[in-house]
């Protein structure tokens, strides 16, 4: 990847971390639909992205992101950072949603923090705790936990 790439992508991390600690979770989930749609209006080349980045809070949060990612640069890099457009980050940003929700990714619903599944073999006894869903008819039990705050959830049901 090229140092420009790496900045894009650098800044399209800190921007999805921001959206995916955003409280409450209604908030959350509007402003990660948002930067999705900015995003699909963008491809399309429509009119409409600019404003809904800017009514919606999208671009002011990539500036802000951009300001605090700023902070920890050189000169020749922070310019390369500042000419940057948002438009790109957006769609960085989108394209790992993408990427994360076709590997099944799923987040943490109190933090916000990557989930792995957990399998627990039963062997007659019973999983360790209320979470975990047998696999069919095996003695197999399954369950997502937060690897950052370590939430246990009943596994992905589709
Ligand atoms: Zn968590």
């Amino acid at each position: 990847m090229s140092p420009r790439g790496q900045h894009v992508d650098a800044l399209a991390r800190a921007v999805l971390e921001r959206l995916e600690s955003s409280e409450p979770q209604s908030v959350r989930r509007l402003l990660l639909a948002q930067v999705d749609a900015v995003a699909r209006l963008l491809r399309l080349e429509a009119r409409g992205a600019s404003v809904l980045a800017g009514q919606s809070g999208i671009a002011v949060l990539v500036e802000d992101c951009r300001n605090e990612y700023l902070r920890g640069l050189d000169a020749d890099a922070a310019l390369a950072v500042l000419e940057l457009d948002w438009e790109e980050v957006v769609l960085r940003v989108a394209l790992h949603r993408a990427h994360e929700r076709r590997i099944g990714m799923s987040r943490c619903s109190r933090c916000g923090g990557e989930t792995v599944e957990v399998t627990y073999r039963g062997h007659r006894r019973r999983p360790p705790g209320r979470h975990f869903r047998r696999v069919g008819t095996t003695d197999l039990y399954r369950a997502r936990r937060c690897s950052s705050c370590g939430l246990v959830r009943p596994p992905n049901t589709g």
